[in-house]
């Protein structure tokens, strides 16, 4: 992480608070941005990508598709709310973008896509659906888009940084929220979030497992032309030995759930 020095003198005359604790990883974040901000700029962003995903006939109009993102997300949604209480106020939304693309996020605040492109190229079960939206709900959860925000917000110097210590004009943060879901995610977020989501899919009664074989798929995929979810998502070694290890752990959770 690089900041400019006038960066760190604005920041210090404005007295920010730049360090977090998360309720849920316990963990301190460096964020500049306030969760109010991140989900305002993050739900302009949002709406952006849907109207511009209409326009290009991009949306999914599959009902079947839907109805069954949704049944999926629904069920992680109301687990969330119990890991990660603030999450009850969110606006939760899942959008099916018609694209070739293996991805999947979740904006902070709980606006969540996916695309046809990894449900049908890696041939998603809904427990591997519900691993890779729970890892994303979980990211956001963590506050892991804040501290990406923040991130962008700093290697973009002072450009929106006054509106930003202002607090008033967020029209600067929706291109920061853009930015911000195409910064590759921390190491250290990628394991927190692979901790967390997998539990959350366990608690909504889908099988820990899937986490593993997920990953595996998307190991295979990525031999030749690394797929965009992997420009976000570094996937370290260790990352379907760490799942393996948690799978005896969630595997109560699962069947207790089921
Ligand atoms: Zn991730």
């Amino acid at each position: 992480m690089k900041f400019t020095s006038s960066l760190l003198i604005v920041l210090a005359t404005a007295g920010l608070t730049a360090c977090e604790t998360n309720t849920v990883s316990g963990r301190k974040q460096f964020v500049i941005v306030s969760e109010e901000q991140a989900q305002a700029s993050s739900a302009q962003a949002y709406a952006q990508t849907l109207s511009d995903a209409q326009k290009k006939g991009k949306l999914s109009t599959d009902a079947a598709l839907n109805a069954r993102v949704k049944r999926i997300t629904d069920r992680l949604i109301a687990q969330a709310t119990v890991m990660y209480p603030p999450s009850k106020s969110w606006k939760w939304s899942v959008a099916v973008l018609d694209e070739d693309q293996l991805n999947a996020w979740c904006m902070p605040g709980g606006k969540m896509a996916i695309y046809t492109g990894i449900i049908e190229k890696l041939d998603l079960t809904d427990d591997e659906i519900a691993q890779i939206m729970g890892h994303e709900i979980s990211h956001a959860m963590l506050g892991h888009g804040r501290e990406r925000m923040s991130r962008a917000l700093a290697t973009q110097g002072g450009l929106v940084l006054g509106s930003v210590v202002a607090g008033t004009d967020l029209s600067g943060l929706a291109p920061v929220a853009d930015i911000a879901l195409n910064l590759p995610n921390s190491r250290a977020g990628e394991s927190e979030a692979d901790r967390y989501g997998i539990e959350l899919a366990a608690r909504a009664g889908y099988d820990p497992r899937a986490a593993v074989k997920l990953w595996q798929k998307m190991a295979g995929a990525s031999k030749g032309n690394p797929p965009k979810f992997l420009s976000t998502h570094p996937a370290p070694d260790d990352r379907i030995q760490a799942l393996t290890a948690l799978i005896p752990k969630m595997t109560p959770l699962y069947e207790k759930a089921r």
